[in-house]
């Protein structure tokens, strides 16, 4: 199937690695034209190397962080002024630390806020004006699972996911006269850098291996595996593209089956 995507403009956040890296090599592998931006220079100038030696299109690597209110504008208009417009935003940020609500210090919440829920309101601000000159709009906010189903120890996520998805949600019903889409992915389990970290860690700790780690994570999960990241890349672009016209306001899990909510 064509996505539709040849020369469309994206912009996806946080995109050194994981599932931000992975979502925009793929936009990149079907045609589209893309900036991606990171914290650190050196790596997201890798980053877009990498997917560009690969897919033999352009890629705009760019320095910001998006909880700062200033970067994350700052790096819509240099994404949509160096592209000449812009057609997607993929909004990703870093995942907020762990802890329980006790743990959890005001001044942690207050930055988990920027990072995970303010980021998004930036950015999503800065792009509406470029985003509603486009015939091809589309919004996508990468989530959780943790926002339908609380994780033991991680108060912040659960919390903040949620309002990113009350967002989406307001979002889809005030752009969606505009003709501007708006989804949202709740990503499972995914085998990334930052989660190969995090089992590793485990490993150590408890002196099992990875595996054993892995294994014991998707115990519960009915695909027993972790995604992969091109797995939820697919999912990412083709809510995004123009082949999902008609797919707006949705909330989609991509976790292997481990939420079976209500409808
Ligand atoms: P990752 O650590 O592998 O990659 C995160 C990327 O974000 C990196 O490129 C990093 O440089 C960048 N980044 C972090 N903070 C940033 C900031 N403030 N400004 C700009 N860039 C920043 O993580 P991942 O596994 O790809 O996860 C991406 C997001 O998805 C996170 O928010 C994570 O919590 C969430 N998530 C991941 C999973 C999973 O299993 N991997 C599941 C559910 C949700």
């Amino acid at each position: 199937m064509d996505l539709g995507l040849t020369n469309l403009k994206v912009l996806v956040t946080a995109a050194s690695r994981g599932l931000g890296a992975a979502t925009a090599r793929r936009f990149s592998l079907e045609g589209a034209q893309v900036a991606i931006c990171s914290r650190d220079q050196g790596h997201i100038e890798a980053a877009a190397e990498r997917i560009q030696n690969e897919t033999g299109q352009q890629v705009l690597p760019l320095t910001a962080d998006v909880s700062d209110p200033d970067d994350a504008r700052t790096i819509v208009n240099r994404a949509a002024e160096a592209l000449k417009g812009l057609d997607i935003l993929i909004t990703n940020a870093g995942g907020p630390p762990a802890g329980t609500f006790e743990a959890v210090s005001p001044e942690s919440w207050e930055q988990s806020v920027r990072l995970t829920l303010l980021s998004a309101v930036n950015l999503i601000q800065a792009a509406l004006p470029y985003l509603r000159k486009s015939d091809h709009a589309a919004i996508l906010t990468l989530t959780s699972y943790s926002a339908k189903q609380p994780i033991p120890g991680l108060v912040l996520s659960n919390s903040l996911r949620a309002a990113v998805i009350g967002l989406t949600k307001t979002l889809a019903n005030e752009l969606g006269p505009d003709g501007i889409r708006v989804n949202s992915i709740m990503p499972g389990w995914t085998l990334t850098e930052r989660v190969e970290e995090l089992m590793t860690a485990r490993a150590a700790q408890k002196g099992t291996t990875i595996a054993d780690e892995i294994q014991a994570q998707v115990a519960a999960i009915p695909l027993r595996r972790m995604a992969r990241p091109e797995e939820f890349a697919n999912v990412a672009v083709f809510l995004c593209s123009p082949a999902a016209s008609y797919v707006h306001g949705a909330m989609i899990p991509v976790d292997g089956g481990a939420i079976q909510a209500a409808l």
